[in-house]
C-alpha cells in the first residue's frame, strides 16, 4: 500500500507546502491537505478551476491529486476554543469541522489513519514589528499559529499515525541567529519548533514509533514569506553569501521533506536540518 500524507499549510502554488505535496506525490504517496479556513474557497476554486494545472505537474507528466482537502485553524484545538466573532464571520461559518480535533477525526473517519504529517504553517500579525515593539498579544498569537499548532497537529494526529511514519515541521535560521525584520516573536516561534522537535521526536517516538524532525530552509517568495517585507532582500543577500550561488528552489526542500519521511532516513529524528544552499554555515558575509 503507498503512504498517505496530511500536509497542514497549503493554500496556494508558491509555497514550502505545495512542493512537499508534490515531493510526496512524485514518491507515490496519497495527498490530502489542510487549508487555513479564510483561503479555502479561493484555493479550492483555483484548484477545480485548472489555475493549478501546469504546476500540479509531476515528473512522470501526470498531475498530482489532491484526494482532499480540510479546512483547517490550527489556532484552535476544539470548538469550546472557538471565540463567538470568529464563529459567525461568514467565511469561517461557511466551513464546519476545522478545529485540529475535528480535522484528525474526520481524517480517521474518511481514510482512518495516516503515515506522514507535514506541518507546514506559520502566522505572526506584528512580524514586521522588531521584538523590542512586540506586544504580548503578538507574540503570542505568533506562538499559538506557529509552534503551538504544530504540537496540537501531532498531538491529535499520532494516534491514527502508522507505527514507522514521520513528520515534518518548516522552521528559519531566524531561531538561533539574529535576522533583523523577522519580528513579532517568529523568531521566537521558530525557536520554539526547533526544541520542540527534538523533545516531541522523544515522546512520538515512544509512543508511537514515529520520528520527527524539521527543514530549516532559506528564503522563498510564497505568500507568507511577501508579507514580512523584505523577503527580495533575504533571496539575494543568500545568493550574494552561499556557498552554493543559486535560486533556492521550493521543490529542494519538497524532495529533502520526501527524504526525510521516507525509510532512507530511518534513523534520522530530532533534527534540524538545513536546506538552504550552505547559508547557515557563514560566518563572514563576503
Ligand atoms: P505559505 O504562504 O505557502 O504557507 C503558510 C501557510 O500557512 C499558508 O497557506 C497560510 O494559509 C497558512 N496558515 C496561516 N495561519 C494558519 C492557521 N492558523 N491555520 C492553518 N493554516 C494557517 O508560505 P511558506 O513560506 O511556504 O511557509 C511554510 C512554512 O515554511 C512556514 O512554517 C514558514 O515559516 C516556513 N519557512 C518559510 C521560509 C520562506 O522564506 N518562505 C523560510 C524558512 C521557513
Amino acid at each position: 500500500r503507498g503512504k498517505r500524507a496530511f500536509i497542514a499549510g497549503v493554500a496556494d502554488d508558491n509555497g514550502y507546502g505545495w512542493a512537499i505535496a508534490k515531493a510526496l506525490a512524485a514518491a507515490g504517496a496519497e495527498i490530502l491537505v489542510g487549508t487555513w479556513v479564510p483561503a479555502l474557497n479561493i484555493f479550492e476554486t483555483s484548484l477545480r478551476r485548472g489555475k493549478f494545472d501546469e504546476s500540479r505537474k509531476l515528473p512522470d507528466g501526470s498531475l498530482m491529486d489532491i484526494v482532499k482537502v480540510y479546512p483547517l485553524d490550527a489556532v484552535y484545538d476544539c470548538p469550546e476554543d472557538v471565540p463567538e466573532d470568529v464563529k459567525l464571520n461568514k467565511r469561517y461559518a461557511g466551513s464546519s469541522n476545522w478545529t485540529v480535533k475535528e480535522v484528525a477525526e474526520t481524517v480517521k473517519n474518511d481514510f482512518g489513519s495516516i503515515d506522514i504529517l507535514v506541518h507546514s504553517l506559520a502566522n505572526g500579525p506584528e512580524v514586521t514589528k522588531p521584538l523590542l515593539e512586540t506586544s504580548r498579544r503578538g507574540y503570542l498569537a505568533a506562538i499559538s499559529a506557529s509552534s503551538y499548532s504544530y504540537v496540537s497537529l501531532l498531538q491529535h494526529f499520532l494516534p491514527i499515525m502508522n507505527p514507522g511514519g514521520a513528520s515534518i515541521s518548516l522552521t528559519y535560521i531566524a531561531s538561533e541567529r539574529a535576522i533583523p525584520g523577522y519580528g513579532g516573536g517568529m523568531s521566537s516561534a521558530k525557536a520554539a519548533l526547533e526544541s520542540d522537535t527534538r523533545v516531541l521526536a522523544f515522546e512520538a517516538g515512544r509512543k508511537g514509533k514515529i520520528r520527527v524532525n524539521t527543514i530549516s530552509a532559506g528564503p522563498l517568495g510564497s505568500r507568507a514569506a511577501k508579507a514580512i517585507g523584505f523577503i527580495e532582500k533575504m533571496i539575494e543577500y543568500s545568493y550574494v553569501n552561499a556557498p552554493l550561488q543559486k535560486e533556492l528552489l521550493a521543490d529542494e526542500v519538497g524532495n529533502t521533506a520526501a527524504f526525510l519521511v521516507s525509510p532512507l532516513a530511518s534513523a534520522i529524528t530530532g533534527s534540524t536540518v538545513y536546506v538552504d544552499n550552505g547559508l547557515n554555515t557563514m560566518g563572514l558575509a563576503v
